[in-house]
């Protein structure tokens, strides 16, 4: 029996998760969960960020987190988002951030005559390394002669294990077109080792094409033919600026989901939306993407028919206007997921 981690976090996230919970107590009756009282509450209660123990527990006893959002005005450092976000993605070396770019209904796509088949791929983001470790320092900071370095980091095991995934998923779920993009034409020698990992790990891939573009070029193919691709890896930094604007051409962040995952060792899957404070506690948050996260997180689990039918389910619910405010309906969150609910029966 799978086990389930939950952390709705700060905000909506509680609202969200309570949808997306019903969902897949409807779709998956067998899974068993576990409730954490971890998030900006918890913090300004008793100071608790992420214990270590909590953590080693994530590790060792379940197969997945499910995690609403983090973020509250009144822990202005957020030191809590950071210390269980970042916590979890370092300690647990979630080195996979998988990101769907599915769109489910054209209307929300604000390309032009662009249908869902011509927006359905995936990125895999590298989500260790990078620009993100923090590595780096300033020097006669606040003067005229300040400087400030941000050591970008490219392991041969980072790089490599992402491209790996990449291609295996691939091949895993039927695709036959792998992209990788970097700056290899300005970052000569971080990125340099991405071509030659992408190289090598491509040779021992026969039936997936390749192809290289610059992520100045990714941006513009990605708006200008989004069909073209099915499967695209990339370093932190690019990864975190491309699945934005991924989301967008799937409809916003109302409607994007993620992964973070060490495959074998552990998964945490969110909702990429914040905590929204400003309508918080209102009921009329979009429990769409947290719904397609509970999906995303069965398809990890082997279920991906899972993942199929709450996928139809939720493009039956935008088809017919069942939706909350944000994307043009009247629903409440409630309503929303109940909406989903009925749509999957
Ligand atoms: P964070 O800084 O943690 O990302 P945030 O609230 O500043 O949090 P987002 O969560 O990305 O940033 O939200 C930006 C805006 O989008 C919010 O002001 C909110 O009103 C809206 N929003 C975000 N998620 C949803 C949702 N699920 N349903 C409806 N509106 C949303």
């Amino acid at each position: 029996m799978p086990s389930i981690a939950v952390l709705p976090g700060d905000g909506i996230g509680h609202e969200v998760l309570a949808e997306g919970l019903r969902v897949l107590a409807a779709v998956a009756p067998d899974l068993t969960y576990e409730h954490f009282d971890l998030g900006a509450e918890r913090y300004l209660r008793d100071g608790t960020t992420m214990p270590d123990d909590v953590l080693e527990r994530f590790r060792s006893e379940f197969d997945c987190v499910y995690l609403g959002a983090l973020g509250d005005p009144r822990v202005p450092s957020n030191v809590h988002a950071k210390d269980i976000l970042l916590g979890s993605r370092f300690k647990l070396d979630l080195y996979i951030n998988f990101r769907p770019i599915r769109l489910l209904d054209a209307r929300y796509c604000p390309l032009k005559d662009k249908r869902p088949e011509d927006v359905d791929f995936v990125v895999f983001r590298e989500n260790t390394e990078g620009l993100y470790t923090g590595i780096g320092g300033q020097f006669k900071r606040g003067t005229p002669d300040e400087i400030a370095i941000e050591q970008e980091i490219n392991t041969r095991k980072g790089v490599e294990r992402i491209i790996r995934a990449a291609f295996e998923w691939a091949a895993a779920n039927g695709k036959t077109k792998l992209c990788m993009s970097d700056k290899a034409n300005a970052m000569r020698h971080g990125h340099d080792l991405w071509q030659r990992a992408f190289k090598e790990v491509a040779a021992e891939s026969p039936g997936i094409t390749t192809s290289h573009l610059y992520v100045d070029v990714l941006t513009m193919r990605m708006v200008q033919a989004p069909e073209s691709f099915e499967v695209i890896v990339t370093n932190n930094l690019f990864g975190d600026i491309v699945t934005d604007l991924g989301a967008a051409l799937q409809g916003g962040i109302g409607l994007a989901s993620s992964g973070n995952i060490n495959p074998g060792v552990a998964a945490l899957f969110e909702p990429v939306h914040g905590s929204a404070p400003d309508i918080a506690g209102k009921g009329i948050a979009n429990p769409l993407a947290a719904i397609l996260t509970a999906g995303m997180m069965l398809a990890h689990l082997g279920r991906a028919k899972d993942e199929r039918r709450i996928q139809n389910a939720v493009q039956a619910c935008l088809l017919e206007g069942l939706v909350t405010r944000e994307l043009g309906g009247t629903l409440t969150t409630r309503d929303a997921g109940t909406a989903v609910l009925d749509a999957l029966r």
